[in-house]
């Protein structure tokens, strides 16, 4: 067997395994198969890498870097593969040229400049960028996001705005040894995504959540999308 085909065996069977951690998730908290997507996160991975995932069934991804996502971005489009690409990083106001129209989803907006900036270059291209507003659930000083009162406000603004989407919320939770210790901040994530829902009567249905030290609670909480990484790659 080649090292190539090895890569790719291993690499189906990582995402299966993950799949099935996902799905078992959602059995145990009585939601249907299907309803959380695995968002393979490509940062720090080569072409060959994330072409094998995809192959292997784990087309869409996410990368949190605006220039090694278009350079990914551009290698991964001549192999004529079936991707679907989320950005999920910090994302400076004078970057999103770098993603705008090239993402089908961004997770990480976290105030006003920068949801001003997409929309304003989703409207000079004539398209709508669906986004999701990044919550700092935690309090955590080093995490990025919108503390979570002021989130009603950010979404209310996008919502306002044209060429922009809100889908829902986003939040990272702090490393912990044991994801128990993290269940309380995907749970105040959907409480606040059910709450923002109620106050502005607009459906907020995606939650993205959980990483690959802390998945399975978070789909067990009402993630809809898992960003993993190293569980997939390494
Ligand atoms: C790197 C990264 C992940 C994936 O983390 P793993 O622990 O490798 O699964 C998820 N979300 C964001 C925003 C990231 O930067």
């Amino acid at each position: 067997m080649s090292d190539n085909k090895t890569a790719q065996d291993d690499i189906e069977r990582r995402g299966r395994a993950i799949r099935e951690r996902i799905d078992a998730a959602l059995d145990r908290s009585g939601r249907a198969r299907g309803s959380a997507t695995l968002v393979g996160i490509t940062k720090g991975r080569s072409a060959p890498e994330i072409a094998a995932a995809v192959r292997a069934g784990f087309g869409v991804l996410g990368e949190s870097r605006p220039q090694e996502f278009r350079e990914k971005y551009s290698m991964l489009a001549d192999l004529d593969l079936a991707i679907e690409w989320h950005f999920v990083g910090r994302l400076q106001p004078n970057k999103v040229k770098l993603v705008v129209g090239y993402c089908s989803l961004v997770h990480s907006v976290d105030d006003l400049d920068l949801a001003r900036a997409l929309s304003e270059r989703s409207r000079s291209m004539d398209i709508v960028t669906p986004v999701l507003v990044q919550v700092n659930a935690s309090g955590e000083k080093s995490k990025s996001g919108v503390a979570p009162e002021d989130a009603p406000d950010l979404i209310e603004s996008i919502a306002g705005m044209d060429g922009l989407a809100a889908k829902g919320l986003m939040t990272m939770a702090p490393d912990a040894e044991d994801p128990e210790e993290v269940r309380p901040v995907f749970a105040a994530t959907a409480d606040l995504a059910r709450t923002v829902e109620a106050k502005l009567g607009l459906p907020l249905p995606e939650l993205s959540m959980g990483m690959t030290g802390d998945f399975e609670v978070a789909v067990e909480e009402g993630a809809t999308l898992v960003r993993v990484g190293r569980a997939l790659f390494e």
